[in-house]
């Protein structure tokens, strides 16, 4: 089942659960809230629908790392419209 077909994309409605920019069709992962790496299970409780930068720059951080991240700020702070645009995609810094 594709990802924009589940109740999780419905719930989200579309959006990211992080950045809450809309997830165009064929962009939407499941983020594990948790890390699997962390201890985190694959389960739906664990699951969050998000874009695929977010899920890209959150890898393994913990939920509360990636929210105190400046990068999410940024992103956040990008109007939805011109997040198509590649070049206003904060570059991931390490
Ligand atoms: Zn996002």
């Amino acid at each position: 089942m594709a990802i924009e077909d589940s109740p999780h994309y419905a719930a989200a409605q579309g959006r990211c659960h992080y950045c809450r920019h809309p997830i165009p069709r064929g962009h939407a992962s499941f983020d594990h809230v948790v890390p699997l790496v962390k201890g985190g299970l694959n389960v739906t409780a664990n699951r969050v629908i998000a874009c695929r930068p977010c899920n890209r720059y959150k890898s393994d951080r913990t939920l509360d790392e990636f929210l105190a991240t400046p990068w999410l700020a940024a992103r956040r702070s990008v109007p939805p419209r011109r997040w198509r645009n590649r070049g206003h995609y904060p570059r991931p810094r390490k």
